[in-house]
């Protein structure tokens, strides 16, 4: 059974508010009971005690037993719940407090037992009786008996209190669960409606409307970081969705132009225009080679981008690498004048040495073709305990800004005049940028229209130094 963030809520805050109003209520309990108890004990001793002093008091005044004080002494006692009676040193009985009013001794007794069962109905108490002796001029003069209802009772003011604090536990309870419950409510109210929008957004998403966003920020970390999240998948999965369209014109695009000058070509050359000469389908051969070497630059693409692709790591210097590579270009460098400058030293790595030299070359014929003449290239090679960079910098036309985040997508050129003679497929970056990351590394730009262009290969070294 699956309840929803907003009840699962509200019921734990009411639950917490429960346990909390409980586990009060039962410590206050225990806790004033003790203590009331405690109070009410030290209080009857108090009172015994005044009532032996002031009898004590009396014999040590006037040397003989004053029937009438003790008497309001006795009487006093007796309101207070007490029953007195007072015995000389012979044992004969000075005055009771049950011959004096045996009704109304019985009357105080039943009553201090029925309010005691009314608050405890297993009640254990009694009737209880302490002598305590009576001394004057260090001679034993008699006793004072003081019956009373023990260990202790409680009056009706003491009953009344308890109840009342009782009554005030059962209303804090009651408030506190009602607090409970609205703040659970609300709480979750707060959680819930920004997840709705996130779920209703994501349906949207799933559903193929790419531009749906989550427009509310939320003040909870977490439901910010899911929106944002949820707002950049849309966007990249709409980024991924133009590409993947435009991927289909781009193909397109690229085989229509050879392919329609063959077709042109031959059929000129059917209907007898053209003579089929060598030179006729020499052309007729470059533009096969052009389809062909599109088609198997893409075949060569989806090979890198596949899950198979093996990788055949051996341990070899990048510096070398370089040297190697500006070895093979200085042709074309130099036929366009162009200067070259290597700063390195020996970086070795473990790695897929065929992969990473066709990456390089990717970006090395790069800016080749994107430096004008007399222009100047770059190349560094550097490292740090685990990782090297090797970075390709040209002093070219550049890359615009807005075609920065692009320029790694597959038929993607920052020019797009679609000249192929300069601009190449479009597959290079995107083929250098498969193989880097097949190393789990990464490959950066940085470049200014009219400036220059800066590629950084960074690769884990994948040995210990
Ligand atoms: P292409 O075959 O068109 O060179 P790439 O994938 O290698 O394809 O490059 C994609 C686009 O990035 C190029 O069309 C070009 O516009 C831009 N680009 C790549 N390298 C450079 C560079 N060094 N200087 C300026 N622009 C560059």
């Amino acid at each position: 059974m699956k309840f929803s963030l907003r009840s699962k809520l509200s019921l734990s805050y009411v639950l917490v508010a429960l346990v909390c109003v409980l586990l009060i209520s039962i410590l206050m309990n225990n806790f004033l009971e003790k203590q009331f108890q405690d109070y009410i004990i030290k209080n009857q001793e108090r009172k015994s005690n005044e009532i032996v002093q002031l009898i004590s008091r009396q014999f040590r005044e006037k040397g003989t037993w004053d029937d009438m004080v003790i008497e309001n002494i006795g009487v006093n006692a007796l309101e207070q719940g007490m029953i007195v009676k007072v015995r000389n040193s012979a044992g004969e009985t000075v005055w009771d407090a049950t011959v004096h009013n045996n009704g109304m001794c019985m009357q105080m007794i039943e009553h201090m037992s029925r309010n005691m069962m009314s608050y405890n109905p297993n009640w254990q108490g009694g009737y209880m009786e302490n002598t305590h002796p009576v001394v004057s001029d260090f001679k034993n003069v008699g006793t004072v008996q003081i019956g009373y209802y023990g260990p202790y009772y409680f009056n009706d003011t003491d009953l009344a209190f308890i109840s009342a604090l009782n009554n005030v536990l059962l209303v804090v309870g009651g408030i506190s669960l009602l607090l409970a419950l609205l703040t659970g409510t609300l709480m979750a109210k707060r959680l819930s409606q920004p997840i709705s929008r996130v779920i209703t957004t994501a349906r949207m998403i799933s559903k193929g409307y790419y531009d749906a966003r989550v427009a509310e920020k939320s003040s909870t970390k977490e439901i910010g970081q899911l929106t944002d999240t949820v707002n950049d998948l849309a966007e990249t999965l709409g980024k991924q969705e133009v590409l993947r369209k435009r991927l289909t014109g781009d193909v397109a695009h690229e085989l229509r132009t050879p392919l329609a000058t063959l077709q042109s070509h031959l059929e000129a050359m059917i209907d007898g225009i053209w003579a089929a000469d060598a030179d006729r389908l020499k052309s007729c051969h470059e533009e096969v080679i052009r389809i062909n070497g599109l088609v198997g630059e893409l075949e060569r693409l989806a090979h890198y981008e596949s899950e198979k692709l093996v990788l055949n790591r051996t341990r070899f210097d990048a510096s070398e690498l370089i040297r190697q590579i500006l070895k093979s270009y200085e042709i074309e460098f130099l036929n366009k004048n162009i200067k070259i400058e290597f700063i390195g030293k020996e970086e070795i790595l473990l790695g897929d040495r065929d992969k990473i030299s066709q990456a390089l070359i990717n970006l090395v014929s790069n800016a080749a073709k994107y430096t004008p003449e007399g222009g100047q290239v770059q190349l560094g090679v550097s490292g740090d305990g685990c990782e090297v960079t090797i970075s390709v910098r040209d002093n070219g036309a550049g890359i615009p800004e807005e075609d920065i985040p692009f320029i790694f997508e597959r038929f993607y050129r920052a020019d797009k005049s679609r000249n192929r003679m300069t601009g190449g497929s479009g597959i290079g970056l995107t083929i250098a940028k498969s193989l880097i990351e097949a190393h789990k590394g990464r490959v950066t730009v940085q470049s200014k229209v009219g400036e220059g262009t800066e590629f950084r290969v960074i690769i884990p070294k994948g040995v210990k130094e």
